[in-house]
């Protein structure tokens, strides 16, 4: 039948910030294929094992078993919830909402939203908790993922916007990859990577990283750095360029602010010191140091661990100071590359999804930046006062500050830091909605209301990946059962919040809900129109310049006839006077040091297969086939001096809780240092903390200390002690 024809719909893969292409097939309102899309240039038709797999994820007896397809309430916390109407949900949760505003005024709510939203989903979220409710309290998982990256570009650079393109990994001469398993958290990418080794066997590859990846894999050099002592790296790197003369002192009179502090900085980060406190030889260091300044051009790039450390902004900055003093910036091949974690992270940041950020990049602190906003909107006003972060928000409903939370797209049941105030916080907050896909998640047992959205393969609107390429999602099919866009979710509940606070004026949210296409492209439109005049400036795309001639990098602006592959190639940087500044800091050393009673460092990192919490990729029997179980990874060394069998069952205990699961030997780690992968959650036999209270994956056993300037958590480090379980 007409209906049963096969179907093919351009849109982007849902995992990671590489972004790729994907081409969906489709029968009636069944996905039943997917493959790379051949035209789109972040991955010209390759896909990797979870991109590839994604259609059977979308399986209708998958996702009756994984979805949550209608609204749910609970009467009370721990009943079963049950199943109610679109419009009772919305009224309950607005009338709720609107009761908390009204005892306790709008910072009584938080809104904790997601890198996996889409930009137009983000858009309405902001303006709504922003422009109509009058509060900063809006943070999203980004948090965890990019927000040091954010904070290390516009310390030094100026603007949030990573300056380079995947084509500069062809232009480059050194690549130097710093806290990134790429091999396995950016495939595609990794696959330009190899390529270009192949076809240049003179591209040098220096990888700074604890472990021995599969990345290292294919590096000339790898620098077996000990956790969190970037900072120190680089700056001993530092230390040699200038004794070597290897620094560009005309770049840095012509281009730069600050060089001379941050020498006097490095002074005493002799190479001695640093390889000592690093833990790396002075022969090593002086080679990547080497390579770094010395190549024709050297590209960066780098990922959680520079970012989730409690001193994640000067880790990102430490190494951008490295660029602006060889003048590795601006040229094909030669610049800092911060790659995004999730797929649409950048989007959030562009629309000012975070709670410090206004949209276009434009910051809280700013007043001409928050009056701007508020004209675009149609607002008075938009509160000055920064909103709390991730770690915040939950501590702050952990202490009754915050009476509600309404979650969008994610688990921080999971994925935060220190459960046991997570777990305080959604048992404490008066009223816990989870906005969600999936009804598996660790989080869905503590929301009072959970609302039904839609995903991959369901949803229009755009994402933009790490190399600033804005690429159309496109929905294959209908929603799954009673599931509504998140976007749409969130303009019916800032419909009905207006009729309450704003009543008789004219929506700040008139975007048609029952159109996808309309609504999201008006929603996009008007988040254009905030970038006019600002870096990221995209005046001159459009929905349909983006259908016609595929996915665009910015800036874009009005009159362009094409969107920037590299930023500041003419060394003018977005700074009051044009100028770039070093960020001189010290070293700090992790918030968490080892110590006689927890003698190892536990680090996580994600799994080639897996996704996050595993609530799409675990559904697939075939992606267990890399790594089918939890494990703690231990140096072989350490686990014969401690008479342990591979296999055998330990228990990993932090100050904060403990696990049981499997040892398994593995050469990637060094001594004193132990592996365990970010994404399983109740998988963990016996987990529980101090009091007893069960716990749902590793984060929580890491700590919640963050990095003071991005609030960005440590989560790839915590000491731990292993015993036999
Ligand atoms: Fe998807 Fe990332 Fe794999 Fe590309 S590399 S297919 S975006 S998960």
């Amino acid at each position: 039948t007409c209906s049963d024809a096969l179907r093919e719909t351009r849109s982007t893969c849902s995992y990671c910030g590489v972004g790729c292409g994907v081409i969906i097939e489709s029968r009636g309102a069944t996905i039943t294929g997917v493959r790379g899309d051949p035209d789109h240039p972040a991955n010209f038709g390759r896909l990797c094992t979870k991109g590839s797999t994604l259609h059977l994820t979308a399986r209708p007896e998958v996702t009756q078993q994984t979805r949550l397809l209608q609204p749910q309430l609970r009467l009370q916390r721990q009943a079963s919830p049950l199943a109610l109407d679109w419009d009772s949900a919305l009224d309950l949760a607005s009338q709720r909402l609107a009761d908390v505003v009204q005892r306790h005024g709008p910072n009584a709510l938080g809104f904790y939203l997601s890198g996996q939203l889409l930009t137009e989903d983000y858009y309405v979220f902001n303006k709504l908790v922003k422009g109509l409710l009058g509060s900063n309290n809006l943070d999203t998982n980004s948090r965890l993922c990019m927000s040091s990256a954010v904070a290390g570009y516009k310390i030094t650079l100026g603007a949030d916007a990573p300056p380079a393109s995947y084509t500069d990994v062809d232009h480059a001469h050194c690549l130097f990859i710093s806290g990134s398993n790429t091999a396995w958290a950016h495939p595609i990418l990794f696959r330009r990577i190899e390529d270009a080794k192949r076809a240049r066997p003179e591209l040098k590859i220096v990888v700074i990283d604890p472990r021995r990846t599969d990345t290292v894999e294919l590096a000339d050099l790898h620098l077996a750095l000990q956790p969190g002592t970037d900072v120190m790296l680089y700056h001993g790197m530092l230390h040699l360029m200038l004794r070597q003369g290897w620094t560009q002192p005309a770049y840095i009179a012509a281009h730069t602010h600050g060089f001379e502090a941050l020498v006097e900085q490095v002074r005493d980060c002799t190479p001695e010191r640093t390889a000592q406190v690093c833990g790396i030889s002075v022969e090593d260091l002086l080679e990547a140091t080497r390579l770094f300044a010395t190549s024709p051009a050297t590209l960066s790039l780098y990922c959680q661990g520079l970012n989730q450390s409690s001193s994640g902004t000067d880790k990102n900055a430490a190494l951008i100071n490295l660029h602006l003093a060889t003048g590795q910036i601006g040229r094909p091949g030669a610049a800092p590359f911060s790659l995004t974690g999730q797929p649409n992270a950048m989007g959030g940041r562009e629309v000012g999804g975070l709670s410090n950020l206004l949209s276009a990049h434009r910051d809280l602190a700013n007043p001409v930046h928050r009056a701007e906003v508020a004209a675009l909107w149609g607002v008075p006003d938009v509160p000055s006062v920064p909103g709390k972060s991730a770690v915040e928000m939950f501590e702050a409903a952990a202490d009754g500050e915050i009476k509600a939370l309404w979650i969008a797209c994610t688990n921080p049941a999971q994925s935060l830091p220190d459960q046991a105030t997570v777990r305080r916080a959604l048992e404490r907050a008066e009223f816990v909605v989870l906005q969600e896909a999936f009804a598996t998640t660790a989080t869905a047992a503590y929301a009072d209301l959970l609302l039904p959205a839609t995903t991959w393969g369901e949803k229009t609107g755009t994402v933009t990946n790490s190399e600033r390429r804005i690429s159309r999602v496109r929905a294959a099919t209908p929603p799954s059962g009673e599931a509504r866009h998140d976007w749409a979710i969130g303009v019916a509940l800032a419909q009905r919040l207006e009729a309450r606070l704003r009543p008789g004026q004219a929506s700040l949210f008139p975007y048609d809900t029952q159109d996808a296409l309309r609504g999201t492209e008006a929603i996009w439109n008007e988040h254009r129109e905030s970038t006019r005049g600002r870096d990221l400036d995209i005046t001159g795309l459009s929905y349909a310049l983006l259908d016609a001639q595929g996915p665009q990098q910015w800036p874009w602006p009005s009159g362009a006839s094409q969107g920037k592959e590299r930023l500041y190639e003419d060394g003018v940087f977005p700074t009051p006077d044009g100028k770039a500044r070093f960020h001189s800091t010290t070293y700090h050393p992790v918030a968490e040091a080892r110590d006689e009673a927890y003698p190892f460092s536990l680090n996580t990192g994600r799994l080639r297969d897996q996704w996050h919490g595993m609530s799409r990729t675990g559904t697939l029997g075939r992606l267990f086939g890399h790594v089918a179980e939890p494990a703690v990874q231990v140096n072989p060394q350490d686990l014969a001096r401690l008479g342990w069998e591979d296999g055998a069952l330990v228990r990993v205990r932090s100050r904060r809780g403990q696990v049981v699961l499997p040892v398994q030997a593995s050469a990637e780690q060094g001594p004193q240092q132990v592996f365990i992968a970010m994404h399983w959650g109740q998988e963990f036999l016996g987990g529980h903390d101090e009091a007893g209270q069960a716990l749902t994956g590793v984060n929580a056993l890491l700590p919640s200390a963050y990095c003071p300037r991005s609030k960005q958590p440590e989560l790839k480090h915590a000491a731990v002690q292993l015993e036999a379980a």
